[in-house]
């Protein structure tokens, strides 16, 4: 077992695959997750056969079906709902960036080579619980994707933001993901003076700090800071356990990342 550091840890499961796992995630009653590395689920099949590879790892943890969502950068968060998802064969929802849902055994999923994924669970005194999944780009993080996915588990299914718990996967960190002048700009207009912060200079290159945005974000929306935990794993630097965009390219494969409710 390697430890990433106290918030986020790698175990080995049963079958022989490498995951990641919020402690913070997996102390919460009812509530299971996973974040695949390039040890167990094949990156190229994640890549090339989402369906399939989707549904290995929610079987993984219990979960039957899990849903993804063709990732297009944006900010629309779907609802997955079982009575929707039966009799298909394919379990993708639809164009979006983002998957909540309060249904038991009902998995949500997103993939990534380099984007951060951000994992979300949440649960009322009275028990209701209610969990989601964000794929966190920069043109994501950008248009507040995080945001949204929180503000539907809290409008949605009436969880208080005090009681959700958000996890931000390994990514693309700021010690690695350079970018341009227009990933800077295109954050200044949507997030306004504040996005200054999320660019820091070295060497006169510029960086952008998705971790960082994205915590900002969660706690915008209410969330305690203690309750949002970063992986803190570059997948550019840890290229041997995670598909990377940038050090890739088009030959990247993916990881996901899934969660769900049990009963
Ligand atoms: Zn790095």
């Amino acid at each position: 077992m390697t430890q990433a550091g106290g918030t986020f840890g790698l175990v080995e499961l049963p079958g022989g695959w490498t995951v990641g796992r919020f402690a913070a995630l997996e102390a919460m009653p009812k509530v299971v997750h996973l974040v695949t590395t390039r040890r167990g689920l094949d990156v190229d099949q994640v890549r090339l056969h989402p369906d399939a590879a989707t549904r290995q790892a929610g079987q993984a943890i219990g979960l039957a079906p899990t849903a993804w969502v063709h990732q297009v950068h944006g900010p629309t968060c779907l609802v997955a709902r079982r009575d929707e998802l039966a009799g298909r064969e394919a379990f993708c929802l639809g164009q979006a960036d983002a998957i909540v849902t309060d249904q038991p055994l009902l998995g949500v999923s997103c993939r990534s080579a380099d984007c951060p994924l951000v994992l979300a669970a949440g649960s009322n005194p009275d028990g209701r619980t209610a969990v989601g999944v964000a794929h966190a780009s920069w043109r994501g993080t950008v248009a507040c994707i995080a945001e949204v996915m929180v503000r539907e588990m809290v409008d949605r299914f009436g969880l208080a933001p005090a009681g959700i718990v958000a996890g931000i996967c390994p990514s693309a960190g700021p010690c690695c993901y350079e970018v341009q002048d227009d990933v800077f700009q295109a954050a200044r207009e949507s997030l306004g003076p504040s996005a200054e912060r999320l660019f820091p200079r070295r060497d006169g290159r510029m960086f952008m700090d998705l971790w960082r945005a994205n915590r900002e974000q969660l706690r915008a929306c209410g969330l305690n800071d203690g309750n949002i935990h970063t992986a803190g794993l570059c997948t550019l630097c840890r290229n041997d356990l995670f598909p990377s965009h940038r050090k890739e390219a088009q030959q990247a494969g993916r990881f996901l990342a899934v969660i769900g409710i049990v009963p």
